[in-house]
Order: structure tokens, then C-alpha cells, then sequence
């Protein structure tokens, strides 16, 4: 069994974003050399998201607003989690997009649906953060 290992590094300006790293994930599938097995991509913070959904600009802000109702930022001390830091908020937007992802491999290709790409949710940006992709199969 092959098996592959790859930190994706990110430096978001701001504290929040979605970014389609599905052709990074491409990438490190063409190094891995496997045709049939499984990928892993997971966010290494527990504020930040991978997740998979449509790669459209309309949804992404939706999702935005929508994660703001859910656990808005401010103000910062309606959150107990909130003493020296500010970032509650981060950690809930990142439990509802989710940890990780799994995905088929299929043919030496990543198998998606149709409008399916994945992302990094990122709710507390503004530093160096990571996800790891992890390939294994034949
Ligand atoms: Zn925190």
C-alpha cells in the first residue's frame, strides 16, 4: 500500500474566508502515484473548517452570514470560552462546517460529484495555519 503525506499552509489577511483548495489536493493526489484508495483532508486548528460543497460566491457569503446568526463575533464577551482571547465564535463556525474530509480515489482521480470542490473554512485568520492531506491505497 502507498501512502502520502502534505500540509497545506495558509496565511489569511482576514479573520475569515473559504478557499477552494481542491487543485492543491490534485496535486498532492499526482504525487502520491495512487490510482485506487482513499484521500483525508483535515484542518489542523480548531478554528479553521475543510469541507465540501459548490464553489460559487453566493453561497460562500451565505454561508458567512448564515455561521454570523449562528455564533456572531461580537460582542466578544457573550462567550465564556472568551477570557484572553476572542475566538469562540471561531471554534462553534468550526464545528458546524466540520474537521475533515474524506473523498474517493478512483482511477488516479479524485472522485467528486459533479459540482462538489473542497475547501478550507477559515474563522480565525490573520496567522500561519494548516491542513493535512493524508492518501493512502495501490
Ligand atoms: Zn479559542
Amino acid at each position: 500500500m502507498k501512502s502520502h503525506r502534505k500540509e497545506l499552509w495558509f496565511h489569511v489577511p482576514t479573520r475569515r474566508a473559504y478557499i477552494n483548495i481542491t487543485p492543491q489536493v490534485e496535486d498532492a493526489l499526482a504525487e502520491s502515484g495512487v490510482q485506487e484508495g482513499l484521500c483525508l483532508v483535515n484542518a489542523m486548528h480548531i478554528t479553521a473548517s475543510v469541507f465540501i460543497n459548490d464553489d460559487e460566491p453566493g453561497l460562500h457569503q451565505d454561508y458567512d452570514e448564515w455561521l454570523e446568526r449562528l455564533a456572531p463575533h461580537a460582542p466578544v464577551e457573550q462567550y465564556r470560552h472568551n477570557v484572553g482571547e476572542d475566538n469562540a465564535d471561531a471554534h462553534m463556525k468550526r464545528q458546524v462546517m466540520g474537521r475533515e474530509v474524506v473523498v474517493a480515489i478512483s482511477q488516479g482521480r479524485l472522485d467528486l460529484g459533479t459540482w462538489e470542490q473542497i475547501f478550507y473554512g477559515e474563522f480565525d485568520g490573520r496567522r500561519k495555519k494548516r491542513a493535512l492531506v493524508k492518501i493512502i491505497g495501490e
